[in-house]
């Protein structure tokens, strides 16, 4: 059954070019925050595992410190996170 939903929902994403406006990779990360008033998160970067602490409301692009990837972008006042998060500090 689940494979089958899966199946289905990769056929129609191919064929719908707003599949990835309609689901947006960032809402996973915002729906996992358990702290919504965190100002500060721990975040490792995906490429090195490279770890920094970050402002959760950037109005800039974070980028890591070591390789550079970018880590987060402005998205309309809070930042979206392309790095796992690993804590939220006080
Ligand atoms: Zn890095």
């Amino acid at each position: 059954m689940f494979k089958e939903v899966v199946k289905e929902l990769k056929k129609w994403s191919s064929n719908n070019e707003n599949f990835n406006k309609i689901f947006k990779p960032q809402t996973r990360f915002e729906t996992m925050k358990s702290e919504p008033d965190s100002k500060f998160v721990k975040i490792r970067c995906p490429k090195c595992k490279n770890e920094q602490i970050f402002f959760d409301k950037a109005t800039i692009k974070v980028a890591c410190i070591v390789c550079g990837n970018i880590l987060a972008e402005p998205n309309g006042g809070k930042a979206a996170l392309k790095a796992r998060v690993l804590e939220a500090l006080q």
